[in-house]
C-alpha cells in the first residue's frame, strides 16, 4: 500500500493560494490597485505595481503590495479563465 502521499508531504503549497483571473490582474495594474496579503484581495487604490507594505484600506495593516510584487512574491495564482 502506498499512502506517502497521502501524508501531507506532497500537498503543493499553491493549491492553498487565492486564484484570480488573469484579466482580474491587469485591470488591477492598470488601475494601481494594491493586494491585501491578510484579506487575500484587491482593497487598496493608488497603489504602484511594485510598492510593498502600504496600508490596507479594508484591515487597516501595512499587508498591501501592488499587483506585479504581489505576482511575483506569489501571493495569488491565475485561474486560468480568460473572460473579455
Ligand atoms: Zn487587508
Amino acid at each position: 500500500m502506498n499512502t506517502e502521499a497521502k501524508n501531507g508531504k506532497k500537498v503543493r503549497r499553491e493549491d492553498c493560494r487565492p486564484k484570480i483571473s488573469e484579466r482580474r490582474y491587469r485591470e488591477a495594474c492598470r488601475e494601481y490597485e494594491g493586494w491585501c496579503t491578510a484579506c487575500g484581495d484587491f482593497t487598496t487604490c493608488e497603489v504602484e505595481p511594485d510598492a510593498v507594505g502600504y496600508r490596507c484600506d479594508c484591515c487597516d495593516e501595512n499587508t498591501v503590495m501592488g499587483a506585479e510584487e504581489a505576482l511575483l512574491c506569489g501571493e495569488f495564482i491565475f485561474s486560468g479563465m480568460i473572460e473579455d
